[in-house]
């Protein structure tokens, strides 16, 4: 474990650290330097050609990545950072290719977490995707930072990240962004009318964006094609990717009967228990509800969203150290109550069930 000084030493001679933000752990690295980024690439076995995230402490910062903004840009900036919100903007000239993958733009965030404020500020500029392997679930705490990379991994330890997943990714339509490479001859236009696009959800919803102008969400079916048809040209590369998936098999809990018929050691992963005890009774007579679950690992959020966005990656990877073959988890799309975590988790269960 390092301080914030040997961070900052490490950081700055080109190290690579695992740094605490409000969102998940993040694998940091000079944005400057080529060899570091190149290790980030290295050690979490990421594709070169899905960019990062570059993260900052100020506006100063943002100015040595970014062109100038537009006000609508601005206007998001100043009401969500520091915060879970990650902006795809056209960059300068002088970011490394390997930090954008080619593209002629960069994302940046400004993370709300006070000891990685103050490490950006000592630092500059750091790129900082999730600090675990590709394909696992992202690290919410060090100890998952140490399972993917080792014990004596260096992390600058931040305590538990309250969020718990990663930022929602937007562009701005302004922009009018392309999503040519240099090395891909394709250059249209974004295919979107609204002002915002939203590329991955999270914590920052969509109704608090439609504050600031119309949204959507991308779909996989706007991916352009290349000259020859066949390969579709994402404007977020991560898109392609699988994602947050543990090794269990993980499944929506739709009806308290699918738990009777389970023989194998499992994990339930519920907003409320409430609402299946009350199935359970409703079936009067047939079982109870603390003798249906004493073979499962009972993992109860009390109906508060943020403990359960907080608690599903670490849920993920408690059912792989402990070789659970499944993980249930509570099905909140049905749910009546309301939250702006809601479409974002939704969205990573639904890819760690079809991960
Ligand atoms: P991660 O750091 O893995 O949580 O994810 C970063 C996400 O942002 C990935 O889905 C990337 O594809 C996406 N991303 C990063 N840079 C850009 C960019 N310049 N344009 C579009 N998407 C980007
Ligand atoms: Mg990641």
């Amino acid at each position: 474990m390092l301080g914030i000084k040997e961070a900052v030493e490490r950081l700055s001679s080109g190290g690579v650290v695992a740094i605490p933000t409000e969102t998940v752990y993040g694998l940091a690295a000079d944005v400057t330097n080529l060899q570091a980024i190149q290790e980030v690439f290295s050690l979490k076995r990421r594709p070169t050609d899905n960019p990062l995230i570059v993260h900052i402490s100020s506006l100063e910062q943002l100015g040595e990545i970014s062109k100038p903004l537009t006000k609508l840009e601005l206007s998001i900036i100043n009401k969500f950072w520091p915060g879970p919100l990650t902006l795809i903007l056209p960059r300068k000239k002088k970011v490394l290719d390997a930090v954008t993958a080619g593209l002629e733009t960069v994302a940046v965030r400004m993370p709300n977490h006070s000891l990685c404020l103050d490490l950006l500020h000592k630092t500059g500029p750091l790129v900082g995707p999730s600090a675990n392997l590709s394909g696992t679930p992202s690290p919410t705490k060090k100890e998952h930072v140490q399972t993917d990379f080792g014990p004596s991994f260096p992390i600058l330890d931040g305590g538990v990240c309250t969020v718990g997943f990663e930022s929602t990714v937007i562009t701005c339509r302004t922009n009018n962004l392309s999503t040519a490479r240099k090395n891909v001859s394709a250059n249209t236009k974004m295919p979107s009318h609204s002002d915002i696009i939203i590329y991955r959800p999270g914590a920052i919803s969509e109704q608090q964006l439609s504050e600031f102008g119309s949204v959507e969400y991308y779909s996989a079916s706007q991916a352009e094609q290349d000259s020859t048809g066949s390969i579709p040209i994402l404007p977020s590369p991560g898109l392609k990717y699988r994602h947050y998936a543990p090794k269990a098999r993980v499944q929506w809990l739709l009806s308290i009967d699918q738990l009777r018929a389970v023989t194998s050691t499992s994990i339930l992963l519920l907003l409320d228990k409430t609402q299946l005890v009350d199935q359970a009774q409703a079936i009067e007579g047939t079982f109870s509800f603390q003798e249906l679950i004493q073979s499962f690992n009972l993992v109860d959020c009390e109906d508060s969203w943020e403990r359960f966005g907080q608690l599903l990656y670490d849920t993920f990877r408690v059912a792989d150290i402990e070789n659970y073959t499944h993980v249930f988890v509570q099905d909140i799309r049905r749910s009546t109550a309301t939250s702006s975590l809601k479409d974002a988790l939704i969205n990573r269960i639904e890819k760690a069930i079809s991960g």
